[in-house]
């Protein structure tokens, strides 16, 4: 993206038709994009905006299928595990209760937090902000609940405990029989959806939709 592509020098150009790279700070004047285009900070190669088609309702549909497969991912076998003739079936959430029980309440609650709690309050908050896109009473909750989102994100961490999970499964190879379940099939589409979804619901649409911009609410 040029800096001074336009005839006004930057410092004469008002606020909104700035933008600021997030990683080394170069000022520059914000371009409008046309679909699926992406603009780059020419200095550090950083992505600082993408137009996507659809975006609210290819976010939307994405939003609702991870709400879909929260419950089974959570709730349904990860693993079935048979060692010395005893059997035993372990999902996320006997995982949680197994710690709580063993004495160990704080890495319980932790793991209960950043597995199970934070996943769902940030897809609730990005269901609720796409759905307050299309209604313009609710959209200063939408914003509320979208800089809620942000402040989230670093602490849902489906993708730490997944790779747990398969670290667990191919150090257990060798001593049990192990047979995967539903629950892990379905804890990775979880993890894709939310993946996808990142990469579809573009924040700058997002807040452009929020303040009010009509062309940003597709
Ligand atoms: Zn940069």
């Amino acid at each position: 993206m040029p800096d001074s592509s336009g005839s006004r020098p930057l410092s004469e150009l008002p606020l909104e038709e700035l933008t600021a790279c997030h990683e080394c700070d170069l000022l520059m004047r914000r371009l409008a994009l046309a679909e699926e285009q992406k603009a780059c900070c020419p200095r550090c190669g950083y992505e600082l905006q993408v137009h996507r088609s659809n975006m609210v309702r290819r976010s939307l549909a994405l939003v609702l299928t991870a709400l879909l497969l929260y419950i089974p991912a959570n709730f349904l076998p990860i693993m079935r595990l048979n060692m010395l003739g005893q059997a035993s079936q372990d999902t996320v959430w006997s995982g949680v209760v197994g710690l709580y029980r063993s004495g160990m309440e704080p890495i319980a609650v932790l793991v209960l937090l950043c597995s199970m709690v934070i996943p769902l309050v940030k897809l609730l908050c990005q269901l609720a902000v796409l759905l307050s896109i299309r209604q313009a009473a609710a959209r200063d909750l939408g914003i509320l609940l979208y800089r809620l989102y942000h402040g989230l994100r670093s602490w849902g961490m489906l993708e730490v405990y997944l790779m747990g999970i398969l670290v667990s499964i191919v150090k257990l190879l060798d001593m049990a029989e192990l047979h995967l379940g539903v629950g892990l099939a379905c804890f990775v589409g979880l993890l894709l959806a939310q993946v996808w979804l990142e990469v579809t619901m573009s924040s700058h649409q997002v807040w452009d939709a929020l303040e009010d911009k009509p062309d940003a609410r597709d």
